[in-house]
């Protein structure tokens, strides 16, 4: 484990959750201290998410500074509202919105010099694993973000390893699978700039109560991208707890 990385747990609600949960959270999360903590709400609950104990993040915004973008939040949006993080590239929104890398790369450069933090998610579907492409997948996820930002990217970024096959469907990614595209990713990175050794590479895909603990203590596992098991206040507690 690298002490220069602090751990960051995020919650990714999807199009889940209300303001009683809301409430729940804000009441019962207990966050360690040496853990960083961030629920990832939908848009119309961002305001009301503000609150002393966890940070909040968004779960997407426009590509475009503002304008005629109809249903879109734009980053200034996000700013005025106090939101720290936004997703960027999550895999469903590449699937049902058909974002490609291109969209997503102009999404992050959008956030860069802004004062939000983007998590970049990538990972490969089922197929790509299987042909054994999973490195060439993910690289060129991550190139076309590159190829649209400058240095700042190496400071700013959190990335998010996502293996399609893991997400919502309880088949979590072994501690060694994971951890071999976290280093992948990360020695792709560092090549680059040296400053990627303090970049936050988080797992995401069916992590929960039972598997963060063993996830979270590979060496290049910095924290987690949590769905299914960040609507429940009790799991959460022991995925960020597993963190500490
Ligand atoms: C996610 O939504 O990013 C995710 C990883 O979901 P789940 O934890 O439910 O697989």
């Amino acid at each position: 484990m690298n002490e220069a990385r602090k751990k960051l747990i995020a919650g990714n609600w999807k199009m889940n959750g209300n303001r009683e949960l809301l409430d729940v959270f804000a009441q019962q999360l207990n966050v360690p201290e040496n853990v960083d903590v961030l629920l990832c709400v939908p848009a119309p609950y961002l305001a009301l998410a503000s609150n002393a104990k966890f940070k909040v993040g968004a779960q997407d915004c426009s590509a475009h500074e503002k304008g005629a973008h109809t249903g879109d939040v734009s980053v200034a949006m996000l700013q005025d509202m106090s939101v720290g993080y936004v997703i960027l590239g999550h895999s469903e929104r590449r699937q049902d919105h058909s974002e490609c890398n291109d969209t997503v790369a102009a999404k992050v450069a959008q956030v860069m010099h802004s004062n939000i933090t983007p998590i970049l998610c990538v990972g490969e579907p089922l197929e790509v694993r299987e042909a054994g492409d999973v490195f060439s997948y993910v690289q060129a996820q991550i190139d076309a973000v590159l190829s649209a930002c400058d240095e700042t990217f190496f400071d700013k970024v959190v990335i998010a390893y996502e293996p399609i096959w893991a997400i919502g469907t309880g088949k979590t990614a072994t501690p060694e699978q994971a951890q071999e595209v976290h280093h992948f990713i990360r020695s792709y990175l560092v090549q680059k700039s040296p400053l990627a050794q303090k970049m936050r590479i988080l797992y995401g895909g069916s992590m929960n109560a039972s598997n963060a603990e063993k996830l979270l203590a590979q060496a290049d596992i910095d924290g987690g991208l949590i769905g299914g098991a960040s609507l429940k206040v009790d799991d959460f507690n022991i995925i960020c707890q597993a963190a500490s």
